[in-house]
């Protein structure tokens, strides 16, 4: 099943937020584009080129933080580029990134479950391992 945009309005629209022309398009877009690591500014792009519609960075800003504040939507680190943002709901998962070459893979939900589970009974510590991605070498740059 997947997030529609309507899913995501009313998701909105129950919390409170009143549904704008560009709120809508800002919806529209992270259901239609929500396996493609968003960003602000491709939301922005797709507006733009796809929607034609125009929207100003902070009303991105604000909308994509207010699906995150009713936890629809979540934000991820790949490497020192900005924020790329995912559906809570689908395809949950951690990243790897390349930090030669930018290269990220998606690694599967639980894939640091032991892991987590160490730190958390050694330190306390509840980590979010899914909010920064791990960086390290791509095959490709490994063995160059
Ligand atoms: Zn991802
Ligand atoms: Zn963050
Ligand atoms: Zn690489």
């Amino acid at each position: 099943m997947h997030v529609t945009a309507d899913d995501l309005t009313s998701t909105l629209r129950a919390a409170g937020l009143r549904i704008t022309a560009p709120r809508r398009a800002v919806c529209e877009i992270v259901a239609a584009h929500h396996d493609d690591h968003l960003t602000a500014a491709t939301v922005l792009e797709h507006a733009r080129r796809d929607l034609d519609v125009r929207i100003d960075r902070a009303t991105v800003y604000r909308t994509l933080e207010a699906l995150e504040d009713v936890g629809i939507l979540r934000h991820a680190h790949l490497g020192h580029g900005p924020a790329v943002y995912h559906l809570t709901e689908e395809h949950r998962h951690h990243h790897v990134v390349c930090e030669r070459c930018g290269a990220t893979t998606a690694i599967p939900v639980g894939e640091f479950d032991a892991f987590v589970e160490t730190i958390a009974a050694r330190t306390g510590f509840v980590l979010d391992v899914e909010h920064f991605a791990i960086s390290g070498l791509c095959p490709s740059c490994a063995h160059r």
